[in-house]
């Protein structure tokens, strides 16, 4: 599913309620950091040239939107950067955040600005500058082994470690969402992928329990993914995997 505007919406979020989605990445395909096996864009398309908008072309796609809903007395809750890939990897998205930031405050004050990314460029300046700008970072860790990211996530830089990934979202202070869609099932090469198990749960809770991000959304697959093998977990395991962090006072959300 690709989305083929700069803006899209409102759509009703599982996660984050009425939400106007922002696409920063090329409308003819998916391009990103990662390429997870789960990805409801599909699998990364191998643009020698991706054409992306300029920040004065989703300006005035923001500020036509947001003027329509206006008059149609709509507002969103949430502005949601995520689309067709990782949106902080276009090359003005600081300058486009700010300039997100000064429209909703004239024409929709009460929306949140919220950003959907994999964390993997948390280690640039202007990212994490945008990113502290937002009212909601909420920052992808699908595993607390590189094994199993990597397995998952299938990240582009393939000496990425869930170690350097944690290093940038403790940057954050716990003032952030962590994301994590729980699956299992079987790669294109026949092994197992499952991020369920005792030893996986047990590492990414002492991770969460490190980072002590603010909320936690858990999710499950929800549409058609690249790879046909994954297993959609229960709402009711969801639950189990919520339970131990909920007694402990954590805000926890599942979208399952
Ligand atoms: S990080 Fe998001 S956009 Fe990128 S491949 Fe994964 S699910 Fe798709």
């Amino acid at each position: 599913m690709l989305f083929s505007e700069i803006v899209y919406g409102l759509i009703h979020s599982r996660r984050l309620g009425a939400s106007l989605g922002m696409n920063l990445m090329p409308t003819n395909g998916k391009l990103c950091t990662f390429d997870c096996i789960y990805c409801e864009c599909g699998f990364n398309q191998p643009f020698a040239h991706p054409v992306l908008p300029t920040r004065a072309e989703v300006r005035e796609a923001l500020e036509c939107k947001l003027q329509q809903l206006q008059t149609e007395q709509v507002t969103p809750d949430v502005i949601t950067f995520s689309g067709n890939g990782e949106p902080t990897l276009h090359p003005e998205f600081e300058g486009i955040i700010e300039d997100t930031c000064r429209l909703r405050d004239l024409l929709c004050p009460s929306a949140k600005v919220s950003v959907l990314t994999n964390s993997t460029q948390l280690g640039r300046e202007d990212v994490m500058r945008a990113l502290r700008h937002c009212d909601n970072r909420i920052l992808k860790l699908d595993s607390a082994i590189t094994t199993t990211m990597r397995a998952i996530d299938q990240p582009v830089n393939k000496q990425l470690t869930v170690e350097t990934i944690i290093g940038y979202l403790q940057q954050f202070d716990g003032d952030f969402t962590l994301q994590t869609c729980f699956l299992r099932g079987t790669l294109p090469d026949g092994s197992a992928v499952d991020n369920t198990t005792p030893d996986e749960l047990d590492a990414w809770y002492k991770s969460v329990r490190e980072l002590r991000p603010k909320q936690i959304m858990i999710y499950v697959i929800d549409r058609t993914t690249p790879v046909k093998t994954l297993e959609k977990i229960s709402r009711e395991q969801m639950e189990q995997i919520a339970a131990p962090l909920q007694a402990e006072g954590m805000d926890v959300i599942i979208s399952a």
